[in-house]
């Protein structure tokens, strides 16, 4: 027997139709350079990707071809998102926070043909350019100067360009659309290439109300940069929905982001833990007597808070509760595009209080439809106990299964197709998981393991804190003990003693504490803005 369903291959190209027809009149709100804000209808958004993509096609773009774009999160990014494989083409999304030196050797590997830039980003460019030769670059004009001689002016092509006479190359539904590389925590960054159908069965599974619980009638902020794992998806959910989106362009800081959102109120946001730190630190300041900000700011009430990308201390959900923001956390990884599992009440935990709630949330989640999930230790399966520990295996339709030219990753997948994470983690009964660490964090001492997740968050949870990160020293009787590094609050501070306390209060026991606490300046950031261990271990080796 046969089935008698069609076979229409899964399509970016479905959500910028939908998109146009359905919701044009609704806005894209973009913040440039200068700090003003500029407003696209996603009729404009409809066409100028379309545009883009004739343009593109007008460039000599085949399919399969890789577009760069080194871009902040706006609207012409957005454009990108979808006219590009709407050309064919495959967006990849340069991180502008890596190194010139290691932009140019992923656009090189990539073999990149076309680049879209960021006119401030220019000089950035200059300084890789010499590495990798792009055959076209379009430079996004925000009025950061004349657009260079070799260079084309995004504008310029795209009101050259006709959209009405665009017609999208076709395609299979496996045919990639966009790249991405891993930072390389370990070696050279790696590719990882999504397809139409990889995308579209991603962006409708995080969707869902347990997990995004994504609307049209959503105004969303996507913080996350658009070359961190696609801004986690969120652009493709917006634009599926019709979801008003508000960039943040180039300001990112906590004053920048605050006063955006007194102008366009989201209510939903997304970015990694730093971001929410630093915020709630500048928002929490402003209300105390005397600040030069006061009054200035109120967060959005009711607004939803995505945070991924590494853990998000418990301490963190309840202060941004206490101003009336929910916070959802959420776990995964560029290979798995990236949302595996999400943090949200489940019917069991309805009643439960809100101790509990903020426990749930605390931890990394639920696994969403079609993701396979599974703890393995070194004697096999782990039990979903809440107490068996092991790495996170996981095995799905939007996972990757290999790395764009590279030869064969035996140490990242498992003979039996599984990816392997490199986070530990348990799984309770309900199917939350809870990340102790990363393999190569963990901190092993005398023979036990220590959690420098669990500790990080129980120093931040002391009200002088303003972040911690944890990390192993060696040590000659126990192998390795932990050492803390703390940023105090302005102003603030705590005595070893009494951090010690701070612990002890929380259930750890004695072997667990810190042999030493480091204050420091901040804690040093990867490029894609999480805690960057490697330094402080360089700064602290013993
Ligand atoms: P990288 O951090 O190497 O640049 P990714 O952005 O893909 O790459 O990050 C994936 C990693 O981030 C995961 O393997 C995990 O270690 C960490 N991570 C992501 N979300 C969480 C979370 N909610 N809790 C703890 N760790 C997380």
């Amino acid at each position: 027997m046969r089935t008698t369903m069609m076979d229409v291959p899964l399509s970016l190209n479905h959500l910028l139709e939908r998109a146009g027809r359905l919701f044009g009149g609704n806005t894209i709100v973009s913040r440039l350079p200068d700090k003003s804000l500029r407003r696209h209808s996603y009729a404009q958004f409809h066409r100028r990707a379309r545009a883009l993509g004739s343009a593109l096609q007008a460039l000599g773009l085949r399919r399969g071809d890789r577009v760069a774009t080194l871009c902040w999160n706006h609207h012409a990014h957005l454009e990108c998102y979808f006219g590009i494989p709407a050309a064919g083409g495959v967006m990849h999304t340069l991180n502008l926070r890596l190194a010139p030196e290691e932009i140019g050797w992923i656009a090189g590997h990539a073999q990149d043909r076309f680049l879209v830039v960021d006119d401030i980003l220019l000089p950035l460019y200059r300084r890789f350019a010499h590495l990798h030769r792009f055959e076209r670059v379009l430079v996004v004009p925000f009025g950061g100067g004349p657009v260079p001689a070799d260079c084309d002016d995004y504008e310029a092509l795209l009101a050259a360009a006709d959209p009405d006479g665009f017609a999208y190359a076709p395609h299979a539904e496996d045919d990639p659309v966009a790249m991405c590389y891993t930072s390389g925590t370990t070696g050279r960054p790696k590719g990882v290439v999504y397809s139409h159908r990889s995308t579209v069965l991603h962006t409708l599974v995080a969707s869902l109300a347990d997990f995004w619980g994504l609307r049209g009638a959503d105004v969303v902020l996507p913080v996350t940069p658009m070359f961190h794992a696609n801004s986690w998806g969120m652009p493709y959910g917006a634009v599926m929905l019709g979801a008003k989106l508000v960039f943040p362009g180039p300001h990112l800081h906590p004053e920048d982001l605050l006063d955006l959102m007194q102008q366009e109120p989201p209510t939903l946001a997304l970015g990694v833990p730093t971001i929410w730190l630093g915020l709630i630190q500048a928002y929490e300041a402003s209300l105390e007597p005397g600040s030069p900000h006061a009054g200035r700011w109120r967060l959005p009430q009711g607004m939803r808070s995505l945070v991924g990308g590494a853990a998000v201390p418990e301490s963190l959900i309840r202060a941004f509760d206490r101003h009336g923001v929910w916070i959802l956390q959420g776990w995964g990884m560029t290979e798995t595009s990236p949302v595996c599992t999400i943090s949200y009440p489940r019917a069991e935990l309805r009643d439960a209080g809100m101790d509990e709630r903020y426990r749930r949330a605390a931890m990394a989640g639920v696994p969403v439809p079609l993701v396979d999930l599974r703890v393995r230790g070194d004697d096999g399966d782990q039990p979903w106990d809440g107490a068996s520990v092991g790495e996170i295996q996981v095995r799905g339709p939007f996972i990757t299964g290999s790395y764009h030219a590279v030869p064969a990753e035996p140490e990242k997948f498992t003979p039996d197709g599984w990816l392997r994470t490199g986070d530990v983690a348990s799984v309770d009964g309900l199917g939350f998981v809870r990340i102790t660490d990363r393999t190569k964090d963990l901190i092993k001492s005398g023979g036990e393991w220590i959690s420098s997740v669990d500790l990080e968050n129980a120093v931040m949870a002391h009200p002088a804190v303003a972040e911690a990160a944890v990390i192993a020293i060696p040590d000659a009787k126990w192998g390795e003990r932990p050492l803390a590094c703390v940023v105090f609050k302005p102003g603030r501070a705590a005595t070893p003693a009494e951090l010690d306390a701070q612990l002890l209060q929380q259930g750890f026991a004695r072997w667990q504490l810190p042999d030493r606490y480091e204050v420091i300046e901040a804690v040093p950031r990867t490029s894609t803005g999480k805690f960057w261990k490697l330094r402080l271990r360089e700064r602290f080796p013993a």
